[in-house]
């Protein structure tokens, strides 16, 4: 099945970050898009643009109960908590969108005979050992750590999407996204771009946790979406890194917001959070070969695209959201001893 102008689309997690640019970029291709969201952590201000669009529609919805949007023809499943402290601090429910929700977005793709795309994460490589991350490297992930809840609820909505392919026969693929960023990331999302850029627009410190040696690569949030519709348009089941592959320190990357922002913030080291993985970089010669796809926007080009945004939710007196939000206490985040 192949994502054509006139195809039908679902879009579970519509009125997230990445899901409301997904369904702009469907509405612009020609489709008609269902959007559904239980507004967890979605914000219905993300599809305020789109009222009094005839091809859009929004259902409130738990996709972890039943549903039936009725007959499409491509599925895109993005409903889940996505931010650390959004997973950690709804750690059931993002086991249960991975597991309940990601089989009931199969089962709409199964009895419509539609493709189903499932947005996966560079998570699942947890604290990588392997550096850059290719997509045959099966990853180091902490199962019963903080970050567990997140890690391994998209592992098993890997799992089972594999498995409604071989077993069911459907149409599938499978997007491992890395870290990206742009307009609509909440400031109080509690990333690192947000709380940096949100942080520095305020004139407060930066918050950098552990000693910023850290390392993530920063996609802005067009390229993501473009690499997203070449995958879902190809016919790849194996799953397909979309990231930037320029890697950045935590450090470095503080550096770049505030050149953006022409803040003159300080930084303030914090703690860093349990399972914090070291490094993270994607292999994209998959996307490269399969998709023709690289990214075209650099970090300090896509803080400038970003500022216009940031600056708003600064000026309606929206904060940073620092680690310390985490619901839970420190004797059920950290092992009593490290063990291999
Ligand atoms: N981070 C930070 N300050 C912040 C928020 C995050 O130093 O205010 C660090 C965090 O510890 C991690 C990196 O930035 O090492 C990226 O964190 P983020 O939550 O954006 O995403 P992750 O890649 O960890 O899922």
């Amino acid at each position: 099945m192949k994502l054509s102008a006139s195809a039908r689309v679902l879009v579970t997690g519509a009125a997230g970050f990445l899901g409301s640019h997904l369904c702009d970029a469907l509405l612009a291709e020609g489709c008609s898009v269902i959007g559904v969201d239980n507004l967890c952590t979605g914000k219905a201000v993300n599809l305020r643009h789109l009222a009094g669009e005839p091809r859009f529609e929004l259902m409130q919805q738990d996709i972890c109960q039943h549903f039936d949007p009725g007959p499409v023809d491509y599925v895109f499943n993005f409903a889940s908590p996505a931010s650390p402290v959004d997973y950690m601090d709804l750690g059931l429910e993002t086991l249960r969108v991975g597991s309940d929700g990601t089989r009931n977005a199969l089962d709409v793709a199964l009895q419509y005979g539609a493709a189903f795309l499932q947005a996966s994460t560079s998570e699942c490589y947890g604290d990588p050992k392997v550096h850059p991350q290719p997509e045959d490297y099966w990853g180091n992930v902490n199962p019963v750590g903080p970050r567990s809840v997140y890690d391994e609820a998209k592992r098993f909505s890997e799992a089972l999407t594999m498995a409604y392919h071989r077993y069911r026969k459907v149409d599938t693929r499978i997007v491992r996204i890395f870290n990206t960023y742009g307009p609509r990331l909440q400031s109080r999302d509690g990333r690192v771009i947000s709380n940096l850029m949100t942080q520095a627009l305020r004139g407060e410190d930066l918050t950098i946790y552990g000693d910023g040696t850290q390392t993530r690569s920063f996609c802005y949030v067009s390229d993501e979406v473009d690499g997203i519709l070449r995958l879902a348009r190809s016919g790849e089941h194996w799953p397909v890194n979309i990231g930037n592959p320029e890697e950045w320190t935590i450090l470095e990357c503080a550096q770049q917001v505030l050149a953006a922002t022409q803040s003159s913030s300080k930084i303030r080291f914090e703690p860093l959070p349990v399972d914090d993985p070291v490094q993270r970089r994607p292999d994209i010669t998959r996307a490269r070969r399969l998709l023709g796809w690289e990214p075209k926007i650099h970090l300090n080009q896509g803080l400038e695209l970003s500022l216009p945004y940031f600056r708003q939710c600064v000026d309606r007196g929206e904060l940073a959201r620092p680690v310390e939000g985490t619901a839970l206490p420190a004797s059920l985040t950290r092992p009593e001893a490290a063990t291999d």
